[in-house]
C-alpha cells in the first residue's frame, strides 16, 4: 500500500447486525467505497475514497450504515488551517490541481441575507391566494419603450418572449458533465412545471428533443453539438460567455466519458477529450457578439429569444451595457456561488464577484441609459433560499437559476484527478460507472431479489 499522509475525512460504519448483504452500498456508490469480499462473503470498506453524499447510507435497505466525519484532528494552528494543510497534502500527492465541483463554499458573506423587503402596506391591497386568483408567470425578452394598450389588450408586437410559469429556471448542466437519465429528469420536471432547462453545452440528445419546448439550447465555445437542426429544436438559445464558478476559464470533458452516445450528441468523436476553449474565438469584440446574437436570430426566422450569459465581474455593468446593445433579448449573470460540474479549487473560491453587487450595479447602469427594457436580466449564483430568490427579483432579476444538483457531489472537494483520471463522481455524474451503477434497477428491485 502507498504511503498516504491524509487520512479519509469520513468514516463508513456498518452495523453488521443489520447488514443482510444485498450489496446495494457496493452497485450504488460511484466511489467504490463499498466492495465485497467472496472469500468471507461480506462486504467491506475502503473509505478513502469517500464524499459523505448520504447515497448509500439512505438506500441501503435495512439502515445499516451510517457516515461520521473522521475525528482525527490536525494540531492546532491559527495560520495553518486543517483546510489549507488537506490542500496542500492533496495537491502534492497528486501533482495535478485540485478540481472540485459545486459552487464557492467559503464563509464570505451572503448579502441577500442583509436585505429586508420593503413591504406596500397602502399602495397595493395584499393579496389572499387563497381566494384571488394570483401567478407568478413570467415573460423573459426585450419590451418595447412603450407598451401599447388597445381594448383591454395588447396592441403591440414583442420581440420573441420565453414564457415561464414561475421565475425559476434549472441552471445550464451539459449532457456529458451529467448523464442521460439526470438530463431526462431535468426535461421532464421542466416539462411539468412550465420552466426551462438549459442544454449547457453538451448538445441536445435526440430523445430529448420532445421537451424542446421547455429547453434553452446553448451555444459555448465549443458549439458541441451546434446545427440548425438544435438552434430550431429549443424555445431559446444562450450564448455562453462565462460562467460563475470560473470566469475567463474553459471547460473540458475527458475523453473517457465521452461514450458513443455522447460523441454523437455533441458530434465529436468517442473517446476524445471535449475542449472548450476560455473564449469563444469568433468573440473578440462587441461587434463580433452582435454578428452571432442576429446570426442565430436569423438562422431561427427571428422567432427565439437569445440570452447571453456571463460571469458576474467588476465590470459587469459595462458588458451588459454593450449585450444589451448588440441585440441580446435576455441577460443571465452568473455570480461567483454560480455551481459548476468542475473547476480548479483555486479560481472557484477567489475569483468573482457575489451576483447580489452586480445585479445591482447592471440594473442601475441599464436604467441610466435608457435601455433597461430591452432585456430581461437571469440571476444565478447562490439563490439557495426562497427568500433570495424573492429578494433577487425585488431587486431587478426577471427569473433566477436554480442549481438543482443533489448535493451529492458536494462532498467532493479536493479531486485528485491525477490519481483518480478523472474528476470524482456524484450520482448525476456522466461518467461510465455511474452511469451503469445508478441505474433505478440496480437499486430496490436487486435488493429483494438478493434478501
Ligand atoms: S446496502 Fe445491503 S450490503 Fe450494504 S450495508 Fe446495507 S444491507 Fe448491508
Ligand atoms: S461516497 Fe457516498 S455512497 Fe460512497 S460510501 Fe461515501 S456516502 Fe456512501
Amino acid at each position: 500500500m502507498s504511503l498516504n499522509l491524509l487520512m479519509p475525512e469520513f468514516i463508513v460504519d456498518r452495523n453488521y447486525e443489520r447488514c443482510i448483504g444485498c450489496q446495494v452500498c457496493v452497485r450504488q456508490c460511484a466511489n467504490l467505497v463499498h466492495y465485497y469480499d467472496e472469500e468471507e462473503n461480506r462486504v467491506f470498506t475502503d473509505e478513502s475514497n469517500c464524499v459523505n453524499c448520504h447515497r448509500c447510507a439512505c438506500l441501503c435497505p435495512t439502515k445499516a450504515i451510517t457516515i461520521r466525519r473522521n475525528p482525527l484532528e490536525f494540531k492546532e494552528n491559527a495560520n495553518w488551517t486543517p483546510r489549507a494543510i488537506r490542500e496542500i497534502y492533496k495537491q502534492a500527492e497528486t501533482g495535478g490541481i485540485l478540481l472540485t465541483g459545486m459552487g464557492n463554499d467559503r464563509p464570505y458573506p451572503v448579502y441577500w441575507d442583509h436585505m429586508l423587503i420593503n413591504a406596500s402596506q397602502v399602495t397595493n391591497p395584499s393579496i389572499d391566494p387563497l381566494r384571488e386568483p394570483m401567478e407568478l408567470k413570467t415573460f423573459l425578452g426585450g419590451k418595447p419603450d412603450v407598451l401599447r394598450i388597445k381594448e383591454g389588450k395588447l396592441d403591440e408586437e414583442l420581440p420573441p418572449q420565453l414564457e415561464l410559469e414561475i421565475p425559476v429556471m434549472f441552471s445550464a448542466m451539459s449532457f456529458g458533465s451529467i448523464s442521460y437519465n439526470a438530463c431526462e429528469a431535468l426535461a421532464r420536471a421542466a416539462s411539468g412545471t412550465g420552466i426551462m432547462w438549459n442544454t449547457g453545452e453538451g448538445g441536445f440528445h435526440k430523445n430529448l428533443r420532445k421537451y424542446g419546448s421547455n429547453t434553452i439550447v446553448q451555444v459555448a465555445s465549443g458549439r458541441f453539438g451546434v446545427d440548425p437542426d438544435y438552434l430550431e429544436a429549443g424555445a431559446a438559445i444562450e450564448i455562453k460567455i462565462g460562467q460563475g464558478a470560473k470566469p475567463g476559464i474553459g471547460g473540458h470533458l475527458p475523453g473517457e466519458k465521452v461514450s458513443s452516445d455522447i460523441s454523437e450528441t455533441r458530434m465529436i468523436p468517442a473517446g476524445s477529450d471535449a475542449i472548450s476553449p476560455a473564449p469563444h474565438h469568433d468573440i473578440y469584440s462587441i461587434e463580433d457578439l452582435r454578428q452571432l446574437i442576429y446570426s442565430l436570430k436569423e438562422a431561427t426566422d427571428y422567432k427565439k429569444p437569445v440570452s447571453v450569459k456571463i460571469a458576474a465581474v467588476h465590470n459587469v455593468a459595462a458588458m451588459c451595457s454593450g449585450i444589451a446593445r448588440a441585440g441580446a433579448d435576455i441577460i443571465a449573470i452568473d455570480g461567483y456561488r454560480g455551481g459548476t460540474g468542475a473547476a480548479p479549487l483555486r479560481i472557484r473560491d477567489n475569483v468573482g464577484i457575489p451576483v447580489e453587487f452586480a445585479l445591482a450595479a447592471v440594473d442601475t447602469r441599464l436604467r441610466e441609459e435608457g435601455i433597461r427594457n430591452r432585456v430581461s436580466l437571469v440571476c444565478a449564483g447562490g439563490h439557495k433560499e426562497q427568500r433570495r430568490h424573492y429578494k433577487s427579483g425585488g431587486a431587478g432579476s426577471g427569473c433566477r437559476l436554480y442549481c438543482p444538483v443533489c448535493t451529492d457531489c458536494h462532498g467532493m472537494p479536493y479531486v485528485p484527478e491525477v490519481l483518480h483520471g478523472q474528476v470524482q463522481l456524484g450520482d448525476c455524474d456522466a461518467g461510465p460507472l455511474v452511469d451503469k451503477e445508478a441505474q433505478p434497477g440496480n437499486c430496490f428491485e436487486k435488493t429483494y431479489e438478493s434478501s
